[in-house]
């Protein structure tokens, strides 16, 4: 079974029920991206896919994402078509022959000689004045700009703060709803999170890193947030698109120290939003993902917009599976046992290795001990037994890991009667069981090994 989970964003491309119903057979993870997607239609997107997820026996999550704090250009007419050497002054108040920015300090977070980007290089210039509230550019290339397209100034730390009011609502609205995850976009640091927690309970909160400054205060947010994505889209702008590979690295880095899922984003398999191929350099991208630590892999405009949304996730699955075939250094970084549960953790890893093992069952209360042995990447399946569909929600996130719901068993001899129905049922002959005292979180002390004929 694949163990990188896949997320997959939602938009015209799959909406038809029977090319989700295709997408859902290899998505973990469904994104609902709120900066095109209206409140009431995300509902009822969300609801949709439920309903035939659950037709499918499918277990999947729907992470909202929250716009937060992006930096555009205000409603256009119609598209400006840029050629190079154009003057173009941008300003952060309404004013005559300019376009407005809808950032009021984007005068001041500008400097002469930055450039500045239209979409994702839809349109580049160089700021040549900065005068009151008003910036003055030259265009360097010819380009196009579209009504409300995000604007960012390469290499600065524009002065915004997430999340917004609007983020906060939404939030509440869409955990009312068939949400589980929250993206929370642009944020600067862990108290970032920590506003956002006030609003999404104990909703798992995904940090999108897509600032220079996220990526310096990385420890503070992957500490506060339940997992971390590298937002490479933004972050680009943020940090300059020859620096990407160092964040990316930084970033999924903290989130293993840290215990936390990582999700790689963006531009995995551009080329199959016009191809039916992608690139040798995508595929690569792909395996070096899942090589350096990360346990989910996401498409964007590839799903949401592009010409071959099936085969896309199709491509990315099968990529993702053969890479975690290729040997790491992974387990490798495993820190000195500290815990008990850790110990056991590293040793049921380090079993289900060496003896091929076809599953580790991890009865869990927290889900605490799943994801320590998520991150020590054993080869055998991971199979967390959860009385708390919540807590299954958050392991959605974590590599390797499946979660089944079960009841109340309260005592070690009826969980143990329950881990073998499931193996009988599921054809698994040799496993291992963590456990502790019955529903007590940390208590896992006990690794057994089951071989059985079923
Ligand atoms: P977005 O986030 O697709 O919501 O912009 C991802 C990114 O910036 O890479
Ligand atoms: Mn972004």
């Amino acid at each position: 079974m694949i163990k990188t989970k896949i997320i997959v964003t939602y938009g015209p491309s799959i909406s038809k029920a029977g090319t989700l119903k295709r997408i859902l057979k290899y998505a973990d993870i469904v994104r609902i991206n709120f900066s095109h997607e209206k409140k009431e239609e995300g509902a009822a997107t969300a609801e949709t896919i439920k309903r035939i997820a659950s037709s499918m026996q499918k277990d999947i999550a729907i992470l909202a994402d929250l716009p937060g704090p992006k930096v555009r250009i205000s409603k256009l007419d119609a598209p400006i078509m840029v050629k190079k050497g154009d003057i173009i002054t941008f300003s952060s108040s309404a004013a005559k022959g300019a376009i407005q920015v809808q950032h009021e300090n984007f005068h001041k977070d500008a400097r002469v000689g930055a450039y500045v980007d239209i979409g994702d290089g839809d349109a580049k210039f160089r700021i040549s004045e900065i005068n009151g509230a008003k910036v003055v550019t030259k265009a360097v290339a010819d380009g196009k700009m579209s009504s409300r397209k995000g604007i960012s100034i390469i290499g600065a730390d524009m002065s915004i703060s997430a999340p917004t009011s609007a983020d906060l609502d939404l939030a509440r609205f869409v955990l009312k709803n068939d949400f589980d995850l929250i993206g929370m976009s642009f944020v600067k640091s862990g108290e970032d999170i920590i506003k956002m927690r006030k609003a999404c309970g104990d909703a798992p909160i995904v940090a999108k890193i897509e600032r220079k400054i996220a990526v310096r205060n990385i420890d503070g947010i992957a500490r506060e947030a339940d997992g971390v994505m590298v937002a490479r889209g933004d972050l680009a702008m943020g940090v300059s698109l020859e620096h990407i590979p160092e964040a990316q690295k930084t970033i999924i880095g903290a989130a293993r120290r840290l215990g936390k899922p990582a999700i790689l984003a963006t531009q995995l398999l551009t080329s199959m939003i016009n191809n039916l191929s992608p690139t040798r350099a995508e595929v690569n991208d792909i395996a070096n993902g899942v090589a350096q630590g990360a346990d989910c892999l996401m498409l964007s405009d590839e799903t949401a917009v592009g010409k071959h949304p099936v085969e896309a996730v199709r491509f990315l699955s099968r990529a993702a599976k053969v890479a975690e075939g290729i040997p790491t250094t992974l387990t490798k970084e495993y820190p000195k046992v500290t815990s008990i549960n850790g110990g056991i953790a590293f040793a049921a890893s380090n079993l289900a290795d060496e003896f091929k093992t076809d599953c580790i069952f991890i009865p869990t209360q927290t889900g605490f001990t799943a994801k320590m042995i998520s991150r020590l990447r054993p080869n055998t399946d991971l199979i967390a037994l959860t009385m708390d569909e919540k807590v299954r929600k958050r392991l959605s996130l974590y590599y390797g890991v499946r979660s089944i719901v079960i009841g109340r068993y309260g005592t070690v001899d009826r969980m143990f009667e329950e881990v073998k129905e499931i193996a009988k049922r599921n054809g698994i002959k040799r496993y291992i069981v963590v456990s502790g005292s019955p529903h007590t979180p940390g208590s896992t002390d006990t690794l057994k090994y089951i071989e059985s004929d079923n």
